[in-house]
């Protein structure tokens, strides 16, 4: 992708950003965090959450949402590919499982996308933002591990893209999280018979997150993200992320307060001229990271992610 079509994509994404109905609150609060919100991990297995929907985790791999049904499966996410041929199995076993009818991809990263190839080849839908569709048609370099993503092929590629929101028949619904957690193309998916919210990689239930800021993710978008996660689900919502276990709406709550103060704190480091090294050094994480685990690189990313947000030219 181009630098002009990628500072497009930027100022389209902090548009939303701030735009957004849910509106984005970056006070300066801080809470310990308690409990629930813990990055341990329930382990490997299947989860179910309800006669007809399940969370299949397969080892080392994203969570996969699951719900079955008499006219066949719908995914939240596909796992990598190697894991494909297992996760496939995981699903036909599942009670009521049958062929998966529609998938969606929470955003472009191959740990989500790699059984749409399979699936697009027997007919699948694949949901994805539109933001995802591009990235997923554009060969990606992560700048800072020197990391390649390859490009889908054709086939493989989201068959059905939107902007905001979306609704299957059976009642499922989705939308766009515009605030740019993770990507520039985060979803969720919100199951109301179940009151399940899947949610991918715009809230980490396992450790520090990735903040992709290549592909529009950033540290703002974290805690934005997660205030309008908030507004779309109740204390008995069971909320589904990317990696980690099941969390809650308290969880949402003490992550929403962790990341809101070291988003102030990062910002008054870049109002100061501070560059991404002098921010590690300055431990703006501290009180968590013996809960979080070593916090450096998510803290040099997030610090990274401000310049595309907040410099004079982004
Ligand atoms: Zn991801």
């Amino acid at each position: 992708m181009d630098k002009l079509s990628r500072r497009r994509t930027r100022r389209q994404v902090l548009k939303a950003a701030l735009g957004g109905a849910a509106g984005v609150f970056l006070g300066a609060h801080v809470l310990p965090l308690t409990g629930s919100a813990q990055a341990v991990s329930d382990g490997d297995g299947t989860l179910k959450l309800s006669d007809d929907l399940f969370v299949v985790r397969l080892p080392g791999e994203a969570n996969v949402v699951a719900q079955t049904s008499a006219d066949g499966v719908v995914l939240v996410d596909g796992g990598s590919a190697g894991s494909s041929d297992g996760l496939m199995k995981a699903i036909a076993s599942l009670p009521g499982g049958g062929r998966v009818h529609t998938i969606f991809n929470t955003h472009w990263h191959p740990e989500q996308t790699g059984s749409n190839e399979r699936l697009a080849k027997v007919g699948a839908a694949i949901i994805a933002h539109e933001n995802t569709r591009l990235w997923l048609t554009s060969d990606i370099i992560w700048p800072w591990n020197g990391r390649r993503f390859k490009r889908l092929a054709k086939v493989a590629q989201p068959n059905k893209s939107f902007y905001t929101t979306g609704r299957l028949d059976t009642g499922v619904r989705y939308g766009y999280i515009p605030d740019a957690a993770h990507t520039d193309g985060d979803l969720y998916v919100f199951f109301p018979k179940q009151n399940v919210l899947a949610v991918g990689d715009a809230v980490s239930g396992q450790g520090w997150p990735v903040v992709d800021w290549v592909t529009g993710g950033w540290i703002g978008g974290i805690v934005g993200g997660l205030q309008r996660l908030q507004t779309l689900a109740d204390a008995e919502t069971r909320i589904v992320p990317a990696r980690g276990p099941v969390l809650n709406l308290a969880d949402l709550k003490t992550q929403y307060e962790m990341y809101g103060t070291i988003y102030d704190r990062l910002t008054q480091l870049l109002n100061r001229g501070r560059g991404p090294g002098e921010a590690v050094t300055a431990k703006p994480t501290k009180e968590f990271d013996a809960q979080m685990g070593n916090p450096d690189e998510f803290v040099r990313r997030a610090f990274e992610s401000l310049w595309a947000y907040l410099s004079p030219d982004a």
